[in-house]
């Protein structure tokens, strides 16, 4: 596996590549590597020739900037764990190799429609930043697929429309959420839970389980979201929003759509989780 922090040896590495019509799969990443992660890097490893990994927390898409300085750096592990995957490349580049003086140029892109919704509203700027951080490196890669979880949906909608807005040739490809044994959806954040917090955390999964059954017994939504929030609340957790949206458009969901997700957000303790499931 090549480490590489720079630009130039990136592209070095890429054009060589590029000589034997191979393909490569890209698996953008903040680190703090967990089994969700690594599954989206079996995904590109099976469909592409080549695959590339990139670590980078980017400080543009935290709109806590607490969040930011805790968030869980564990490079060494991290390293041991993709090289164990058979990752080509590994792109560790710094916020001035990301964000040049001067800048970088990005096309005009419309994207308010799926950004001005759930945490989009929770965490204002967040997307933004996404948005920025993953044309660049797309920019930067010419990857032919883009690995992203289903974990982050609202993410990787917005990333599937920026793509096409901006005509870039990349698929996406969106891998499902990995879970730990009592439901947890796996998260970097995790680590900052205690104990108890995680056990705590878990009900959040069992809780989307539930209003997804009362949906499709045609339930009333409102009443088994308001069990929800009641049980969620009882183990400790303050919840930012749930709600039952169009897969494709993230409107609220009048029940007639091809695909319909029920999204959540929730804090316990000093960490969000996010969390979804389709119905
Ligand atoms: P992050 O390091 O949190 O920016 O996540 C990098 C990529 O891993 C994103 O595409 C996430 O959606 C994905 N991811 C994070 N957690 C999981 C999970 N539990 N299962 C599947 N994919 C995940």
């Amino acid at each position: 596996m090549y480490i590489v922090r720079h630009i130039e040896d990136l592209h070095r590495i890429i054009r060589i590549w590029r000589k034997y019509n191979s393909t490569t799969g890209f698996v953008p990443t903040m680190g703090a590597l967990h089994a969700g992660h690594l599954e989206l890097v079996r995904a590109a490893r099976k469909s592409d020739t080549f695959t590339v990994v990139s670590i980078f927390v980017n400080p543009t898409q935290f709109n806590d900037k607490k969040d930011l300085d805790k968030y869980p750096r564990t490079e060494k592990e991290d390293l041991v764990k993709l090289e164990a995957e058979g990752v080509d490349i590994l792109f560790l580049p710094d916020a001035e190799e990301i964000y040049p003086e001067g800048g970088f140029r990005m096309p005009e892109m419309k994207l308010g429609h799926l950004m001005n919704k759930l945490d989009g509203v929770m965490r204002p700027g967040h997307f933004e930043g996404v948005i920025q951080v993953v044309y660049r490196f797309l920019d930067l890669i010419r990857p032919d697929r883009i690995f992203m979880g289903l974990k982050d949906f609202q993410q990787q909608l917005i990333i599937r429309e920026m793509m096409l807005q901006a005509g870039m040739q990349v698929e996406l490809i969106t891998v499902p959420t990995v879970r730990e044994s009592n439901g947890l959806a796996m998260s970097s954040r995790n680590s900052r839970l205690t104990e108890e917090e995680r056990g705590n955390a878990a009900v959040l999964y069992g809780v989307l389980g539930k209003i997804r059954k009362s949906i499709l017994k045609e339930e009333n939504f409102e009443d088994a979201c308001r069990e929800g929030i009641k049980e969620l609340e009882n183990a400790g957790m303050k919840v930012e929003y749930i709600q039952w949206v169009d897969a494709g458009t993230l409107e609220p969901s009048t029940g007639n759509e091809e695909e319909s997700i029920l999204m959540a957000a929730v804090r316990t303790g000093e960490v969000r989780l996010i969390d979804n499931i389709l119905v």
